[in-house]
């Protein structure tokens, strides 16, 4: 393929929604679209409150500061930046020292920013005002009118596992890869180039195996809503089997773009299937694994770009997205379609939370895409006042975990989950 190849162009144009997934992460190409609607805009014209200060958020840390350090810890990727109106948001500090006391691994945390209730001219908040939006859903949660969270999830609640990003040259991975002379990065999941050049893929899959890699706080954050009978489903875009490997019960997840826990032969009129085992040890040992029936090329059900979605997220979208009371969207940039439609999925009360580095999904539209300041409301409670649903942290997935949790009275049962997870392992059960 030259360099002018159309269909090189068109692909080249999505790899900035591709950036959006999880290292190692592969989207729909046939449903990939960008979302026009949806984008990111300035909302410091809107007249709201400034920053408070309250007994659970510290407003010390100078915004303008933390920006800088935001943007120098993540310059690999544009998708990390602070919003121009970073005053209307306070920062935690506190939660920052307490991980390190409590000895777990956050990451390289941007302080969280906690987006205030804004009062616009003629809406009420659903979130009481004074207390932050983060708050709010506690109290909703904990008040129990909150029995069925749907989550959905991206490559930012993987990020502290640790796991290479095959992008970024700073990785051995990278280099390794660099001798294949991918047309463009995401080319590794592309169907039509694996079935020409396979090799690229089993090296990176190689080195992103599931088994290598500890879940994070965030994934555990799941879990323990799955234990308290809070958990409708976990939606992930991510491909590491993270949340298996935290025991989160395969009934509980919907692995949108697939994953390595089963295989299938790639011809579709064999399609035989085999088992992650088979493939792994095939992998590992630097093979590339064919089927024994027709030798064709046997691949990991991770949906590539140009290969449809897995059954079981057509299947469930429906009833989990219309029954669902509180929908928690964490550490994707919502980017990548059909996935990132979803948020609309649910009743037009229905309160959402987003937790990410930047502000995502955001709607010129009524009743499209987040609207966090309230710019677009027109849902109405039964005393006939416009409802503020949206709520915001902007941050690192695990850090914002452990506040939430810390505010639900869970935060050591969280944190429990994921010790007890690291004594497993120490003592080769995980
Ligand atoms: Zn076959």
């Amino acid at each position: 393929m030259g360099e002018d190849d159309p269909a090189i162009d068109e692909l080249t144009k999505q790899l900035e929604a591709a950036l959006c997934l999880a290292q190692g992460q592969n989207k729909n190409t046939a449903a990939a679209q960008p979302v026009d609607e949806i984008r990111v805009e300035d909302t410091s014209k809107i007249d709201g409150k400034g920053p408070q200060s309250n007994t659970h958020f510290d407003d010390s840390v100078d915004p303008v500061s933390s920006a800088v350090v935001a943007g120098e810890k993540n310059d690999a990727e544009s998708v990390y930046s602070v919003p121009d109106n970073a005053s209307e948001f306070s920062s935690s500090s506190e939660s920052d020292s307490d991980a390190a006391q409590e000895n777990i691994y956050i990451g390289p945390a941007i302080p969280l920013r906690i987006h205030k209730p804004v009062i616009v001219d003629g809406v009420d908040s659903a979130f009481e005002n004074g207390i932050s939006t983060l708050e709010a859903i506690a109290k909703m949660i904990k008040s129990g009118s909150v029995k069925k969270i749907v989550i959905m999830a991206g490559a930012g609640i993987s990020t502290d596992a640790g796991i290479p990003d095959f992008r970024s040259p700073k990785t051995g991975l990278y280099a390794n890869l660099q001798k294949y002379k991918l047309p463009y990065p995401e080319a590794i999941f592309s169907i039509d180039y694996f079935r020409r050049y396979p090799k690229p893929f089993y090296v990176l899959a190689k080195e992103l195996y599931p088994g290598q890699f500890i879940p994070t706080t965030s994934h555990f954050f799941v879990k323990l809503l799955a234990q308290k009978g809070l958990l409708k489903r976990h939606y992930t875009q991510n491909i590491d089997c993270l949340e298996r490997v935290a025991g989160i019960d395969s009934e509980h997840i919907v692995e949108a773009h697939g994953s390595f826990h089963m295989a299938h032969c790639i011809k579709s009129s064999c399609n035989k299937e085999y088992s992650q085992g088979w493939v792994k040890e095939m992998i590992m040992q630097d093979k590339i694994p064919r089927c024994a029936s027709c030798k064709s090329l046997v691949k990991p059900d991770i949906t590539f770009f140009g290969e449809g979605l897995p059954s079981r997220f057509f299947n469930l979208l429906e009833d989990d997205f219309s029954s669902c009371d509180l929908l928690i969207v964490m550490g994707t940039s919502l980017l990548v379609q059909p996935f990132a439609s979803l948020i609309n999925e649910v009743k037009a009360h229905v309160p959402r939370l987003l937790i990410n580095r930047m502000r995502v999904g955001e709607t010129k539209k009524p009743n499209l895409g987040f609207d966090f300041d309230g710019k677009y409301v027109l849902e109405t409670d039964s005393s006939g006042h416009r409802l503020h649903r949206d709520a915001l942290v902007l941050g690192d997935c695990d850090e914002a975990c452990v506040l939430l949790a810390d505010l639900l009275g869970w935060k050591d049962e969280l944190l429990e989950l994921r010790s007890a997870f690291m004594a497993d392992r120490k003592l080769g059960r995980k």
